[in-house]
């Protein structure tokens, strides 16, 4: 099978965490299938895109290692959609409507009084052409509307219940009622297009195979099939996620700003954290950390994606950051970990990888192994003594329980009271790694030293 898939955010602002889920999740299809993965910057709303949002997105794609095969920018072709326009007008399929927003509002206030739905009642098919000038005489814009196919033959105007259907790759069986669907709007007064309609164009000419989206655009699947249709094509394969909800099941997107790509980014998660999470989250997966991207395409698997909302929750997404660098191999690290100028290579991160959250909290161990510390002396003269008892150098793991079985027979103490007293004294903490990683870091001269009592 040819995958093409694409990712079509908008550049009307940053990613976050939801943008992530739809990427991830278009990407690794692609991947596994061997396609092409398209980025596609979908900036036909002029006010609102910026470059530098485009920028920003590239930056987050970039950090996240998504990187694509193709970029495209909906700016750069509207001659294109012109072109395409042009052939929906010709048959009759796009048609140009005249009213106000406030008549239209006032439409829909009358049929909702009626008790009938507010759907556009195609009053602008009944123009003539007369009619037309003279609305264009006193200065009204046409805007476009795409004639959905849903009414019969004997009465074009009045839509009747009419089901699009396919089979959606994550959804199975899915039908939308265009019937009850206001003919959708496709170009503006000021001749710009929407979304519904460039999109589709987009599609055609570049060849997608799958069109991978979160399930608030299934409605506009039923419109957006009839418009492929219409314009000679055959729609691509649709698949819809789940939307991802917070812990307390609500919808995301008021709380987006700090589940933004580079909020995550700057509290230190991992991309391949947040990658894992985002393309795991309502799986009938286990959500583990996976340590890259290619081993995140194995597992996934489009019939294992459940059709309930996706709980997104800040502390899974830190457990999960937290797991994957107690798994992370230090080759992995090693570049970073130098730039923090922590030189304490394989042995150190060994030690010190599973009692880390984020890579920044390396540095804390990194000071407590080779910056002086004040200790924290609970039992001064046990601690001395056991000062006295450090085997000599060198040093290696098999030190520590050399050391504490020489200080459990001279002291004939056990259990918390023979280590308790040593690990405040050596890291002035009452919890973290492993002294017996920690005490050849450390070293004979340090931890003879803090055992005294003495900054060291
Ligand atoms: N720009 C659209 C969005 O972000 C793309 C939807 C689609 O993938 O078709 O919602």
């Amino acid at each position: 099978m040819t995958v093409t898939a694409r990712f079509a955010p908008s550049p009307t602002g940053r990613l976050h965490i939801g943008n992530v889920r739809t990427a991830v999740l278009n990407w690794l299809f692609a991947r596994k299938h061997g396609g092409t993965f398209i980025l596609r910057l979908d900036d036909t709303d002029r006010q609102r895109s910026t470059e530098e949002f485009a920028e920003g997105i590239r930056e987050d794609l970039r950090w996240l290692g998504l990187v694509w095969g193709r970029e495209e920018r909906q700016s750069s072709r509207t001659a294109r959609y012109d072109e395409m326009a042009e052939k929906l007008k010709k048959a009759g399929r796009l048609y140009p409507c005249y009213e106000t927003e406030e008549e239209l509002e006032r439409r829909r206030k009358r049929q909702l009084a009626r008790g009938e739905p507010p759907i556009y009642d195609r009053s602008a098919l009944r123009l003539t052409d007369e009619d037309r000038s003279k609305l264009e005489a006193e200065g009204r814009r046409p805007y476009w509307r795409f004639r959905l196919d849903n009414s019969e033959p004997s009465n074009p105007l009045k839509p009747v219940p009419t089901l699009v259907d396919w089979v959606d790759l994550i959804r199975r069986d899915q039908s939308v009622d265009v019937g009850s669907l206001s003919d959708p709007v496709m170009i503006r007064t000021d001749g710009t297009y929407l979304y519904t309609f460039t999109s589709v164009v987009d599609d055609i000419d570049f060849g997608v195979t799958h069109v991978i989206r979160g399930e608030d655009h299934v409605t506009n699947t039923g419109v957006q099939i009839q418009l492929f249709r219409a314009l000679g094509a055959e729609p691509p394969i649709f698949g819809h996620h789940s939307l991802l909800v917070g812990a307390d099941g609500q919808a995301l997107s008021k709380r987006l700003g700090h589940l933004s790509v580079l909020a995550l980014r700057e509290a230190g998660f991992e991309p391949m954290a947040v990658l894992s999470l985002a393309a795991l989250l309502g799986t009938s997966e286990a959500v583990e950390p996976h340590q890259s991207l290619d081993e995140l395409a194995k597992l996934i698997d489009f019939d294992h994606i459940s059709r309930a909302p996706a709980r997104f929750d800040e502390a899974e997404l830190r457990s999960v950051n937290a797991r994957l660098l107690h798994q992370t191999p230090y080759e992995t690290v090693k570049d970073r970990l130098e730039s923090m100028g922590i030189t304490g290579g394989e042995a150190f991160w060994f030690a010190i990888r599973g009692n880390i959250t984020f890579l920044a909290d390396t540095r804390e161990w990194w000071e407590v192994v080779s910056q002086p510390l004040t200790p924290t002396i609970e039992d001064e003269a046990y601690c001395r003594r056991a000062a006295e008892l450090l085997p000599p150098p060198p040093w290696d793991e098999s030190t520590w329980s050399k050391w504490t079985d020489a200080i459990k027979a001279d002291t004939g103490r056990k259990g918390r009271a023979l280590f308790h007293p040593l690990r405040l004294a050596l890291t002035a903490r009452e919890q973290g790694p492993e002294l017996k990683a920690l005490l050849p870091l450390i070293g004979p001269e340090r931890a003879a030293a803090r055992l005294r009592g003495e900054v060291a």
